[in-house]
């Protein structure tokens, strides 16, 4: 009976564990009109870029938030995304390799 117990909490913990490393694999991501880089990103996930948070951006290559440095043309807004600081990218102002 106790090893059944000690057998399901450790089950629980191992479920309720969060990913302690985040992604890793980081992109960089670019304007779209001038190919200026903007940020170098740890993004989560396969697929199109919807939003990047601010903690998992590695380097800002920006000068004024959401404005690209090169060309001033705004590719973001800022946004919560579940309680973080995000921004929100507008669609078609960036990509990324
Ligand atoms: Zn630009």
């Amino acid at each position: 009976m106790l090893v059944l117990i000690t057998n399901n909490h450790s089950i629980i913990r191992y479920m309720a564990k969060p990913n302690k490393k985040g992604p890793t694999a980081t992109i960089d991501i670019y304007c779209n009109q001038c190919k200026s880089p903007l940020f170098k990103y740890r993004k989560g996930g396969k697929g199109a870029l919807v939003k990047c948070f601010k903690e998992r951006i590695t380097r800002d290559f920006t000068t004024t938030p959401c404005t690209c440095p090169e060309c001033g043309i705004q590719f973001a807004r800022e946004a919560l995304v579940r309680g973080t600081p995000a921004f929100k990218i507008i669609r078609g102002k960036v990509f990324f390799k």
